[in-house]
């Protein structure tokens, strides 16, 4: 029943984020206006037209009102949104640890598709999510719930991705968005999760550049975001990283 429950949070969440996703680029705010509107026609749009990912379906991806095509992208960010929440909640249930990892993939699968859209991040996500992991952080110091090893290890964690993604930015191989991106996942997962998370992030990327490479759709490595990367390996790794950690330390 629970579970229920948070998959539902997720889908009203990821429907959140699809605001965030697509306002925040393009220097909107997020309160005003309060409804979300169609990109094409302006048109306001309904309770029944905000359901999570079942408006989508039932109008077959088109709006309402204009009948343009809405894009596959706002049920993706939502069923995406979910299905992480829900992975977490199974791995950690509701405690302190699962709160913080799930505000990271938050604003981790914001970031990754405003990078796709804009080849960008935005740096104001990336600061309200390093807030509220610090916060989540000092009230788990003042409950005992989390220990200041635990604390010095996300601090660890942080140094290990900035000094990685530094040695990468510098040559060019990574954009700087890139290395913001990755010192909030090494202060949120620790020391030992971040080797994982690198590794995996850079493995997953480095097949899709050698296929896309070998299908020539994008010849220049700048031009492929790399946040989705970044995103899909902090999953991995949030989710794996005991049972993974061995093949890559041996
Ligand atoms: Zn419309």
């Amino acid at each position: 029943m629970t579970g229920i429950f948070i998959i539902v949070i997720g889908l009203v969440i990821g429907s959140f984020l699809n605001v965030v996703i697509y306002r925040l680029p393009n220097k909107l705010s997020i309160v005003y206006p309060e409804r979300s509107f169609c990109p094409s026609c302006k048109h306001k749009l309904g309770i029944l037209d905000l359901v999570p990912v079942f408006s989508w379906l039932f109008l077959r991806g088109r709006c309402r009102y204009c009948g343009e095509k809405i894009s596959f992208k706002y049920p993706l960010v939502e069923v995406i949104t979910a299905v992480t929440i829900y992975l977490i909640y199974i791995k950690y249930g509701l405690t302190v640890q699962a709160l913080s990892y799930m505000i990271l993939m938050l604003v981790l699968i914001s970031e990754a598709f405003i990078d796709i859209d804009y080849m960008e991040i935005n740096v104001n996500i990336l600061i309200v999510g390093a807030l509220l992991i610090g916060l989540l952080d000092i009230a788990g110091i003042l409950f005992n719930v989390i220990t200041i090893k635990d604390f010095l290890n996300q601090v660890y964690g942080m140094l290990l991705a900035f000094t990685i993604l530094l040695i990468l930015v510098l040559p060019g191989w990574t954009g700087g968005g890139d290395l913001k991106v990755a010192i909030l996942v090494g202060f949120t997962i620790g020391f030992q999760p971040t080797i994982m998370f690198l590794y995996t992030s850079y493995f997953i990327g480095g097949i899709v550049s050698i296929i896309m490479l070998a299908f020539r759709t994008k010849l220049l490595k700048s031009a492929i975001p790399f946040v989705p990367y970044l995103a899909l390996g902090a999953l991995v790794s949030i989710l794996a990283w005991k049972d993974l950690i061995h093949y890559v330390l041996g």
